[in-house]
């Protein structure tokens, strides 16, 4: 049994109290691997929760045009899309949309952002 297993029968057993140890091995098993993956919906929804919030601050940070966040295919550990580059979109003084690289997430865009505009 790993860690996280050992933890979580810990934490089901108290809220089940006694009636946990009367529950046949599988469905304590089951119940076990669906608060698991609850627990990986609830680190997903926080994780995009927070890409959200830094998106909408480096928009505005930026706020010379939109923000473009290129992507990798699908994950074959966690199915998640990573973020490939965060791109600062501006329209140059010939009226030509430009695209310049801000950082490979979020968090490096919004270290670099005031730094690559002082160059525009
Ligand atoms: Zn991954």
């Amino acid at each position: 049994m790993s860690r996280m297993d050992v933890k979580t029968k810990l934490e089901l057993s108290f809220v089940f109290e006694s009636y946990w140890e009367m529950l046949p091995n599988e469905i304590q098993q089951y119940i076990m691997s669906l608060k698991m993956s609850q627990e990986k919906i609830d680190e997903k929804m926080a994780r995009l929760c927070k890409e959200k919030k830094d998106f909408k601050r480096l928009h505005a940070m930026w706020a010379r045009g939109p923000i473009k966040v290129q992507r990798h295919d699908e994950c074959t550990i966690c199915h998640d899309h990573h973020m490939r580059g965060v791109y600062g979109c501006y329209v140059d003084e010939n009226n030509v949309m430009q695209e310049v690289f801000l950082g490979f997430d979020h968090k490096q865009a919004l270290q670099r952002v005031n730094h690559v505009k002082s160059f525009l």
